[in-house]
């Protein structure tokens, strides 16, 4: 087998539990023949033979040598399938072939020999995964070394998926980003559902800026933190509503080697894009939705005249909403808010625009002006506005941006000019 480098690091300080650092190494070959002689040398490497503690165990699309538990077991076969079955859907196309898997929770019962790779076994040593693969053309045969924690052997099964179906599983954000995401992917659940630490990790750091992440002379397997970044850029793009829809073609063409590019696709919204992304990382928290805190940018925002007023709905299951009015802050304004809506739908009594006693469910507001924002200010029920600031005025139901989704009901706001 030829391996032109070795994509490892050392280990790093910060545990392994946090997040699965991996190096993921596609084996390109320009000889044929030396590919072919490869894949049969590693296709199907002689299964560790039955020793104490190990065993092996198939599902439809895996076969893992470990020495868990045949309960645990069970449990990662279901996790792995109920993942693939997600990525399929995703990148459209049904996994081809079986991807072999070596998940070790205590190397010392896995002796010299008994893995077919010595850089898995370092990798597993330092905590993290390997996906080695020989890759010829679009297709790939797979094999994984995983740490037995909960999220590195299904981060490590979505490179061997898209080494396997694809050749490729494109640039390291994009590799690495979505090998994280898969670690989370659950159906129909669009909520942030990352280890505690990660989202300490993000919210009290200098937010790597877009062209660090996407052109950053970054390799796989380099640091977790570097991990981090790349989720929450995959994670936003997946689910923020106005990039979701170029995310999947964008990646589609990644990995079946279109000319495509981040800069191509999202390019022309760089500003929106870098907007939304540090008030992302700002307010990642696990439950947060992307989707329902998408920044609208199409609302037409107009100053309003005097004398004139008009009424804005505010849902309270979404993020900041556009009222549509360009204030001044040498204007005041008389803002009426009626209706009802509920921070827990749970909770039977409704709450107004003021909001309860502890001041959540109350409406608040923001301004936005040069893709800024001001602070949040409170509005409530009844009030007379004086702006902060000359801007875009937005509104919203004050609540954990954890818990967004789950809030309902809805308050229409009056805004007219004072006199
Ligand atoms: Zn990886």
């Amino acid at each position: 087998m030829i391996r032109s480098s070795v994509l490892i690091r050392s280990p790093w300080a910060m545990p392994a539990v946090i997040v699965g650092f991996c190096a993921a190494l596609a084996a390109a070959r320009a000889d044929a023949q030396t590919a072919a002689r490869g894949t049969t040398a590693r296709g199907t490497p002689p299964a560790a033979p039955a020793a104490a503690g190990r065993a092996d165990y198939r599902s439809q699309h895996f076969y893992v040598h470990t020495d868990i538990s045949a309960a645990e077991a069970k449990d990662l076969l279901e996790r792995l399938e109920y993942m693939l079955g997600l990525i399929s859907v995703y990148w459209q196309k049904p996994a081809s072939g079986i991807i072999e898997m070596y998940v070790v929770k205590d190397l010392a019962i896995w002796p010299a020999g008994s893995l077919p790779d010595e850089d898995g076994r370092l990798m597993i040593k330092a905590g993290g995964g390997l996906t080695i693969s020989q890759v010829l053309g679009n297709t790939g045969k797979s094999t994984v070394y995983a740490k037995a924690d909960h999220g590195t052997p299904q981060h490590e099964a979505v490179h061997a998926y898209c080494h396997q179906n694809f050749g490729t599983s494109g640039p390291t954000w994009y590799s690495e980003g979505m090998a994280e995401m898969g670690n989370y992917w659950r159906k129909n659940d669009a909520a942030v559902k990352i280890h505690e630490g990660i989202v300490a990790y993000i919210r009290k750091s200098e937010p790597k800026t877009l062209n660090e992440i996407v052109n950053g002379n970054e390799q796989t397997g380099d640091s977790w933190q570097n991990y981090a970044w790349r989720w929450a850029l995959c994670h936003l793009l997946a689910n923020n509503t106005n990039y979701a829809a170029n995310f999947r073609p964008l990646g589609l063409g990644i990995l079946n080697r279109k000319p495509v590019s981040f800069e191509q696709t999202y390019g022309a919204m760089a500003d929106q894009i870098s907007f939304e992304y540090v008030f992302f990382l700002k307010h990642l928290t696990n439950g947060y939705r992307a989707d329902l805190c998408s920044w609208d940018w199409k609302r037409k925002f107009l100053a309003m005249a005097p004398g004139s007023s008009r009424v804005v709905r505010v849902m309270a299951n979404k993020g900041w909403q556009p009222s549509g009015v360009l204030v001044k802050t040498d204007v005041e304004y008389e803002v009426n808010a009626t209706g009802s809506w509920k921070l827990d739908p749970k909770v039977t009594k409704p709450l107004t625009a003021d909001g309860d006693d502890a001041g959540e469910g109350k409406l608040v507001g923001v301004i936005f002006k040069d893709y800024q924002l001001s602070d949040e200010f409170e509005v409530g029920a009844t009030t007379t506005l004086k702006p902060p600031s000359d801007g875009q005025l937005f509104l919203r139901m004050k609540s954990d941006w954890g818990s967004i989704g789950d809030n309902t009901g809805t308050i229409d706001v009056k805004i007219a000019v004072a006199k």
